[in-house]
């Protein structure tokens, strides 16, 4: 019974195959023209054993398909050893990535550079020297998470930075000497959580220091920011409102992407959308960071990146950003 045997051996040994280059191997060792079937075929008499001769031949031909099917999914006969590799798909920058890489472009046409300043920072850089002392009620706006260790004797407790304008001072505090022209762009941290809030969010703070700086300065920063974000025909404005840390302050709006001021749900008819708090340098602030009152004027305003991406994009949901949904982040 050698070719039952040969049967046998051969269909055992094509079962344990793990790839298709074992597969390739067994064909050639079975079925080859020097292959162990003719090898064995050639001691038998041909005209007894030529049906059995043919039927081990089918069923080995057939097993080495079945395999390759299991092992491919494919009817592939032939394992092309020398076809190039297929790079598994890399995706894309997340949304968030895409819209901080723009808002630096943005902003490096306008002669700023980005700096990066602590995510956990001194009660000092975050509140105090920003004219927020302990205690004050202004606090209560920013629900701040505190990190439980030793407080420094002179900068306080470490917390979450709840703002990037933590920047504002420690960039005072590097350069000295204006001009300054800085945007702080990082990750902050606070007690909230709903549809259009996460207790982790980006934000992005200008600040602009120098001789004679007024509020047009800051106003075309903002048009010039506002158009090269939402399109050229977008309109801005700034209303009157309340910082410790600016003064004067002001609310941000921009005129509605979603209904070109005709009023619609997202504006709540407004016409306008809020986007972010502005406003000159409080000289308090100057003072925290050693500078002399008076002798320098500035602005510094400050924006949440999740919202910009979310108005831009067209997301009704902030907590889309973070879960990882790849049928959701395909999509940009
Ligand atoms: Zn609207």
């Amino acid at each position: 019974m050698p070719l039952l045997n040969l049967k046998n051996q051969a269909l055992a040994l094509i079962s344990q195959t793990v790839s298709g280059q074992e597969l390739a191997q067994l064909r050639i060792a079975f079925l080859g023209r020097k292959g162990q079937l003719n090898q064995v075929f050639k001691k038998l008499d041909k005209v007894n054993y030529g049906r059995q001769f043919n039927e081990t031949k089918q069923a080995i031909e057939s097993a080495l398909t079945e395999r390759q099917t299991q092992l491919t999914g494919t009817t592939a006969e032939w394992f092309d050893l020398t076809a190039p590799g297929q790079l598994p798909p890399l995706g894309h920058l997340h949304p968030i990535s895409q819209a901080i890489a723009e808002i630096q472009r943005i902003f490096e046409h306008l002669g700023f550079t980005r700096v990066r300043y602590p995510e956990v920072d001194w009660d000092h850089y975050v509140f105090e020297a920003l004219n927020m002392p302990a205690d004050h009620p202004a606090r209560d706006e920013w629900e701040t998470i505190f990190i439980d260790a030793p407080a420094h004797p002179k900068l306080g407790q470490m917390v979450l930075t709840t703002h990037t304008s933590n920047g504002q001072v420690r960039e005072m505090e590097r350069v000295k000497k204006p001009p300054i022209r800085m945007l702080n762009l990082g990750k902050c941290y606070r007690r909230q959580q709903d549809p259009t809030h996460t207790i982790m969010f980006h934000q992005f703070e200008g600040l602009v220091v120098d001789k004679g700086i007024s509020i047009p300065h800051l106003k075309g920063t903002l048009d010039y920011f506002g158009r090269q974000w939402f399109g050229p025909k977008i309109k801005s404005r700034i209303r009157p409102f309340h910082f410790q840390f600016t003064e004067p302050s002001f609310e941000v709006d921009m005129a509605c992407v979603f209904c070109d001021q005709k009023g619609c749900r997202v504006c709540k008819n407004a016409g306008w959308l809020e986007m972010g708090g502005a406003g000159m340098v409080n000289q308090f602030v100057f003072e925290s960071a050693g500078y002399v009152r008076n002798e320098w004027q500035g602005f510094a305003f400050g924006f949440g990146i999740d919202r910009l991406a979310m108005l831009k994009y067209h997301i009704n949901d902030i907590r889309l950003l973070t879960g990882g949904d790849m049928r959701f982040l395909k999509q940009f």
